[in-house]
């Protein structure tokens, strides 16, 4: 007796565990860990991950499986390893996770085809089945009783492969190839019974009489000048045939690659990149973190340290985030390594991620470069895994599992004895933490490549523009700037602040914003109760009708768009040509590159936009980066607000003055003297770091503590704030007594789509009993969660505390 046990997709807490299912006999040699297979669930049929295979079952009576949905497991022993430890790490399903580690497409409706590959005779028994045919459906197979040990032997040997045929069309792209549907000799025959007047049918019968395999319909127009319609009555003859072959979707390839040779290191280089060369030939499973300011060439370290590990027919997995995932960057890892590199991105289509997923499963490449998800790659001898900027919040997945790509790296890299390096210019403070206590292995590169400067920074009191009754978003000094650089005929990068959710007030005289003496996070203002509420606290008072600090009355909301700033620019400087880059003019896929493309191409003057344009641009002839309001980020309900203007604002300037001509920036602010704007300014990480680590120290923060942060959603006010109150009374009681329990409070986005949200905060060092306590919590609620519309939401790690 064969069993497998098996992970079925039904998300809920009572079945997060395996079930047995028996495996029918002809199926007994294929059935293998990390396949999908199909079976019985009550009345339903579902989907499953078959996690064991074994001989024996605790239960009597065994249902079968239905179906085997895959003939090589899509998740690979390690991956089936590492997604149980994310499973409960995130205290989430298993069903889930294994999902999260696959393209969506394996989720969706899909036909299976086998198709045969190689002119090399296939197994007799098989070649019946196909009959000739090149392909066959998978579910014919099935029908016909096809022997699935052979055809799994021939899959293995490379003659035959299984293709995933999406039915939605707009994510199947297949090309449409002609090919011959008789014998020569019976070709012959309808040659001659042709008549004289169909020419265009007996120059294609010609053609195939010498040429048997499928030529692509579109080449076949072409070379032989004929038609659709002239193929289609050979076809309707029955003497051609239409064969479909699904292609893979190259997004990139429009872009010809101009092939690059690895430069020379310079000093800082070689220093950097020796321990990492070290620990690949070692195979050391040591994590570095590479702190290195922006143009240091960090980029060449990773691409040289790649090919050491191609060179020992190992593979590379590189993570960038999304927004910096732009055709620069992709070039820049294409034109070394050419087509071995995969790329995942979000912005291509469902079909276009599994493309190139499925090069990956197939080991037709060793190099992947990609977004969050690109961590979970099917590689199985990975020599080194890569993440840049990894400070980025994005590789934080914010819905379950709520898994960090720099965790999994982590483990990954133990798993394959390889390093991992982590590149920033302004790396977490948890991790340069980890870096100065010897956890991690730190690189320093704290120079730019060439002996290029940062570009000096120039901050603008907005405080000042007022009392010189200046009242618009540009200083006078800015607008200046723009001018002499559009007359100079050089570029400009203007960038604003993504619109923060919630609003603060803060003073426009003196800048002062309202804090809570507790957190030490602004307050956030609620319009209907008309009072300032610290949403990690239950701190509030009513709204102040006069700044604190200077009695000053000028008190106001924050928060300004990228089109307002658009339409003010135009007033100002009519002659100015503005790209806006936001989420609204991004929404086509391409127009990110399109609008790009133009801003290179010197189309326009002026680069407008939000976090997008923070990262990875690099264009010769920008000269001056303006940022208009750098407060909105400030002041965040975040106690992460001030590292993260620090890591924009050091973003930003490195994208001014990258190559000969010199660069400027000029940041507008209304708190000039916040550390994190000062020390930006001047590029010392170091010291904000200490800075920051005091005040993370003082108010028990990360790195010092560990957050959990539970979020409870329900229709009903009154349910929402009984539930969090009754979850923060049951940690209180259960975990240790150095556990601080912040709640129950209103999440700072007090209501979405008419739910209410409550929020508990745990603040704690070391509680190994927390996953269990939640999970039992969870549990209790089990019938409110399942038909009472309430939402438990677990966040360990937070970096997003809306
Ligand atoms: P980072 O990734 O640290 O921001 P980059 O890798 O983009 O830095 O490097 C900045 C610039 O320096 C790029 O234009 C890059 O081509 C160039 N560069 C990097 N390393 C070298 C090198 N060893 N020799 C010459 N130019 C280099
Ligand atoms: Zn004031
Ligand atoms: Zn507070």
């Amino acid at each position: 007796m064969r069993v497998a046990k098996v992970i079925v997709d039904v998300s809920t807490s009572q079945t997060n565990h395996t079930f047995d299912y028996l495996i029918p006999e002809s199926w007994e040699n294929i059935v293998q860990k990390g396949m999908r297979v199909s079976v019985p669930f009550g009345p339903r049929k579902v989907m499953g991950f078959v996690l064991e295979v074994s001989d024996h079952s605790e239960f009597d009576k065994l249902k079968p499986l239905d179906e085997v949905m895959d003939l090589t497991p899509v998740l690979t022993e390690e991956l089936l390893q590492i997604g149980k430890w994310i499973s409960e790490q995130t205290v989430s399903f298993y069903i889930q996770t294994f999902q999260a580690m696959l393209p969506q497409i394996l989720k969706a409706k899909y036909k299976k085809e086998i198709e045969v590959l190689t002119d090399v005779e296939i197994a007799e028994e098989l070649q019946q089945l196909f009959a000739g045919r090149a392909v066959m459906d998978f579910e014919e197979f099935v029908e016909r009783n096809g022997n699935y040990s052979l055809l799994l032997k021939e899959v293995k040997n490379g003659h035959v492969q299984i293709n995933y045929i999406v039915k939605s069309k707009e994510t199947n792209k297949t090309k449409v190839f002609i090919a011959p549907n008789k014998e020569p000799y019976l070709l012959e025959e309808a040659l001659e019974d042709t008549s004289n007047r169909a020419k265009k049918q007996k120059r294609i019968l010609e053609y195939f009489l010498e040429q048997t395999t499928p030529i692509e319909q579109k080449q076949l127009i072409t070379e032989l000048s004929t038609t659709t319609a002239t193929i289609n009555q050979l076809v309707e003859r029955n003497l051609l045939k239409k064969i479909e072959k699904k292609v893979y979707r190259d997004p990139f390839q429009d872009t010809d690659f101009e092939r690059s040779k690895s430069l020379p290191l310079s000093g800082q280089q070689q220093t950097a990149i020796k321990p990492i060369w070290q620990a690949i030939e070692e195979k050391q499973d040591e994590v570095f973190l590479l702190h290195g300011v922006t143009g240091s060439g960090k980029t060449e370290v990773y691409l040289q340290a790649i090919e050491r590990v191609l060179d020992k027919g190992m593979e590379a997995i590189v993570l960038v985030p999304e927004i910096a995932l732009t055709p620069q960057m992709v070039q820049r890892f294409k034109s070394r390594f050419g087509s071995q590199v995969a790329v995942l991105h979000s912005a291509l289509s469902a079909g276009e991620k599994f493309d190139e997923w499925t090069k990956i499963h197939k080991k037709e490449v060793n190099v992947v470069v990609g977004a969050r998800s690109a961590i979970f790659a099917p590689f199985e001898n990975i020599g080194i895994i890569i993440i840049d900027e990894e400070h980025e919040t994005s590789y934080k997945q914010d819905e379950q599992p709520r898994y960090h790509a720099r965790e999994v790296a982590k483990k990954r890299g133990n798993y394959h004895h390889c390093p991992v390096v982590l590149g920033s210019a302004t790396p977490m403070l948890e991790s340069y933490a980890r870096a100065k206590k010897g956890v991690y292995h730190l690189l320093e590169m704290p120079d730019r490549m060439n002996e290029g400067e940062m570009p000096p920074v120039e901050i603008v009191d907005m405080r000042d523009e007022l009392y010189a009754g200046n009242r618009t978003m540009f200083s006078r000094n800015l607008l200046e700037a723009i001018k002499t650089r559009i007359e100079k005929k050089e570029q400009i990068v203007l960038f604003l602040n993504r619109r923060g959710y919630s609003t603060f007030v803060m003073c426009r005289e003196c800048g002062d914003v309202m804090k809570c003496p507790a957190c030490d996070i602004a307050l956030t203002y609620h319009k209907s109760s008309h009072q300032l509420k610290c949403h990690y606290c239950d701190y509030q008072i009513a709204m102040v009708k006069e700044c604190q600090a200077c009695n000053s009355k000028t008190i106001r909301y924050f928060g300004t768009g990228t089109q307002k700033v658009e339409e003010a620019l135009r007033e100002h400087i009519p002659e100015a040509k503005v790209i806006r880059m936001d989420v609204d003019t991004t929404r086509r896929k391409g127009s990110h590159k399109k609008l790009l493309e133009k801003f290179g191409n010197k189309e326009a003057n002026i680069l407008l936009g939000t976090q997008m344009i923070a990262k990875g641009l690099d264009f010769e002839n920008v000269t001056l980066v303006g940022v208009l309001a750098v407060d909105a980020m400030l002041h965040l309900p975040d106690f992460r607000s001030s590292e993260k203007t620090f890591q924009l604002l050091t973003q930003v300037s490195g994208r001014a003055g990258r190559h000969k001509l010199p660069g400027e920036v000029i940041i507008q602010t209304y708190t000039p003297e916040h550390y994190s704007i000062q020390l930006a300014s001047q590029y010392h990480y170091q010291q904000f770091f200490h800075q920051e680590m005091q005040t993370r120290r003082g108010f028990r923060y990360p790195p010092y503590y560990f957050l959990t942060l539970i979020n409870v959603s329900h229709p009903n006010q009154l349910k929402a704030q009984e539930v969090t109150k009754t979850i923060c009374k049951l940690l209180f009681k259960h975990l240790s007594d150095e556990a601080t329990i912040l709640g129950p409070t209103p999440s700072p986005i007090v209501r979405i789509n008419n739910r209410y949200r409550y929020q508990c905060m745990v603040k704690y060092k070391d509680e190994p009993n927390q996953r269990e306590i939640i999970r039992k919590i969870q549990e209790h609620y089990y019938d409110d969660i399942h038909r009472n519309d309430l939402t438990i939401q677990v966040d360990f790690e937070p970096y997003s505390l809306m």
